[in-house]
């Protein structure tokens, strides 16, 4: 597929059936728990809980703070690792994502800006510009140090693989705990209904949450020249993406909770791999950065550290 073309606006943004239709599928499937022999039990509640935990990591540490920002560093293995939980997510493969995410700070909240509630609306900035043809592609040479990893363009355009196989163990989990454990009231159906697709729909509307919300509540600590926010109840929900007032300002570090009141689990998810040793060389915030978040916000003309 070409590469999104960026001038492309703001005509051309519309909703598109068919670029619509499997986004939607997926929130419609979510209403089988209603079907007879499907329901709920506490095994496909858990295991929907869980889902949505792994994957939000894989996205808010890896596809935005790894794949987008560079904020850390790890192997080939843990870096293709990642990409694939991520791609689970049904968020498309790592380097569409990144290249997008890359776009977006550098033009965020102006004419450029595919997805600025303030431009745009807040439903285009949630869902509606996902439901647009136009930025399908991926813009390789905006990812070029990822692209150079045939494994990463291999899962960027067999984006589906990861997710189907997904749903297929949810299945096939299910199964196996309905023929072995028949007290426990799972079935293969629940559980692919609730692991997979609920899970992924909570999973979609928290991430872009950021994008939308991020962008309109919260507080403003820095004068970033776009309308980013922190919001404690946004970080909570994304494993520390609610601060993104901080991240707009210093996008290098790892960590998006600069002080030690603003909880970041994505980060300390990170800090635990890290005395693992399977991360390494995570970016902090530098000293000047944290004394300037200490300082009441004036109304100064918008820069950025980073
Ligand atoms: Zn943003
Ligand atoms: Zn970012």
């Amino acid at each position: 597929m070409l590469a999104p073309d960026y001038s492309a606006r703001p005509k051309e943004m519309k909703y598109e059936f068919w670029s619509s239709l499997p986004f939607a599928l997926v929130h419609v499937a979510c209403l089988a728990v209603f079907l007879p022999g499907v329901g709920v039990s506490w095994p496909a509640v858990a295991l929907c809980v869980a889902l949505y935990v792994i994957r939000m990591h894989a996205i808010t540490g890896w596809y935005h703070r790894y794949f987008s920002h560079r904020s850390f560093k790890t192997s080939r293995a843990v870096q293709f690792l990642f990409a694939f939980i991520g791609a689970t997510a049904v968020q498309k493969g790592a380097l569409w994502w990144a290249a997008h995410h890359r776009h977006h700070h550098r033009h965020s909240d102006q004419d450029e800006d595919i997805h600025s509630p303030g431009l745009h609306g807040i439903w285009w900035a949630h869902v509606g510009w996902i439901c647009c043809e136009k930025w399908k592609g991926t813009d390789y040479d905006a990812i070029r140090d990822f692209a150079k990893y045939p494994e990463l363009r291999f899962l960027n355009k067999n984006y589906l693989v990861p997710p189907l196989l997904l749903a297929l163990v949810c299945y096939l989990l299910g199964y196996w705990m309905e023929v072995s454990y028949p007290a426990l009231g799972a079935t293969a159906w629940q559980m692919t209904i609730w692991g997979f697709f609920i899970s992924t729909t909570v999973l979609y509307h928290a991430t872009f949450c950021i994008n939308s919300f991020c962008h309109i509540i919260g507080r403003k600590r820095y004068p970033t020249g776009d309308q980013s926010r922190n919001s404690l109840l946004l970080a909570l929900i994304t494993l520390g993406e609610g601060w993104h007032n901080n991240h707009h300002y210093y996008p290098g570090s790892e960590r998006q909770g600069f002080y030690w009141y603003e909880i970041d689990i994505s980060h300390m998810i990170l800090k635990t791999m890290s005395k693992l040793g399977l991360v390494w060389d995570l970016a902090v915030p530098p000293a000047h950065v944290l004394e300037k978040g200490r300082q009441p916000l004036s109304a100064e003309a918008p820069q950025q550290a980073a």
